[in-house]
């Protein structure tokens, strides 16, 4: 039963005999007594029953039964830390909403946001829940990716490259969520890269060059150069983020990512890009001492896939 304490209302003794002048009186100010008839009170109630209705049905905050309930006003929403893109692998927007909805054959899956290649961004969860998106995986010392990140879905089928009006798009939902959320800029990562083997995507045709260089996602920087002895380039695919459950399956995903191609066997330049991400994140003592321009077989002062689009 839903009842509304009238404020300020003087006590009232069972004795008393209250009409309706006095109590209008008592719920109006001063400067507005006056006598309402009857039928504007019915009126007033009928205006009200609504927003008494609507209040009944809002969802209140979860309450352990077992304990008395004492609010505190100081506490916020759960923050993720993580921002999480696929690929739908669909053939349209609404096949992909009505999927993100309901099921797929692996059971119900949804995200927080899915961008059509026309740039349009569709919400399905707030932000402070958890959507069924990211699944099994490991991040660095992250498990629960659900709980962790936010989902962006992508309308892509897997094969075609990304729309411009799509990335433009999600540029401006990655400045938004990493601005509001404090998610940090380069916590954005593949599905792919959360679970190496299990998932392919967002997948080698994805621009990570071009977030990167708007400031999203982990990228080499500066020039590129060999790596001083005793490197251990499993140690820092670890430190970037990768499980190294599946060494072969994680190569795969780092191929993807940083080098846009297919390959599961790690090369020299995956160990000078390795190592320049790795520097980023721990930085050591021991670095290495850039060649001049030239002298490596790879790129140097460019990113691995400057050139390609
Ligand atoms: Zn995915």
């Amino acid at each position: 039963m839903i009842t509304i304490d009238a404020p300020n209302l003087p006590h009232r003794h069972s004795s008393e005999s209250w009409n309706d002048e006095q109590e209008a009186k008592a719920m109006k100010p001063t400067a507005m007594r006056q006598t309402f008839p009857n039928t504007h009170r019915l009126r007033t109630a009928v205006l009200l029953l609504p927003l008494v209705l609507l209040a009944a049905c809002a969802p209140l905050p979860p309450r352990n039964p077992l304990a008395t309930w004492v609010p505190s006003p100081n506490h916020d929403v759960r923050r993720p830390v993580l921002i999480v893109l696929h690929f739908t692998e669909q053939q349209s927007v609404a096949q992909s909403l009505d999927t993100l909805r309901t099921r797929n054959s692996g059971g119900p899956v949804s995200a927080h946001y899915l961008i059509g290649s026309d740039g349009r961004i569709y919400q399905l969860v707030p932000d402070q829940w958890r959507a069924w998106q990211a699944g099994p995986g490991r991040w660095g010392t992250i498990t629960d990716l659900n709980s962790a990140s936010i989902g962006i879905e992508l309308d892509n089928d897997g094969r075609s490259p990304f729309a411009q009006p799509q990335i433009d798009s999600l540029l401006r939902l990655l400045a938004d969520l990493t601005t509001r959320l404090h998610i940090p800029p380069t916590q954005v990562i593949g599905h792919e890269d959360l679970a190496p083997g299990r998932k392919n995507d967002p997948g080698p045709l994805f621009p990570w060059q071009q977030l990167a260089e708007a400031g999203y996602g982990r990228w080499p920087r500066g020039p590129l150069c060999d790596p001083p002895p005793g490197f251990d380039p499993w140690m820092a695919l670890a430190v970037v983020g990768y499980a190294l459950d599946d060494r072969t399956a994680a190569v795969r995903s780092f191929h993807h990512h940083f080098r846009g191609m297919q390959g599961d066997t790690l090369d020299a330049e995956d160990l000078r890009i390795l190592y320049n991400l790795a520097q980023q994140i721990e930085p050591a003592t021991n670095t290495c001492i850039a060649p001049a321009p030239g002298s490596l077989d790879g790129p140097v002062a460019q990113s691995p896939r400057q050139g390609r689009q």
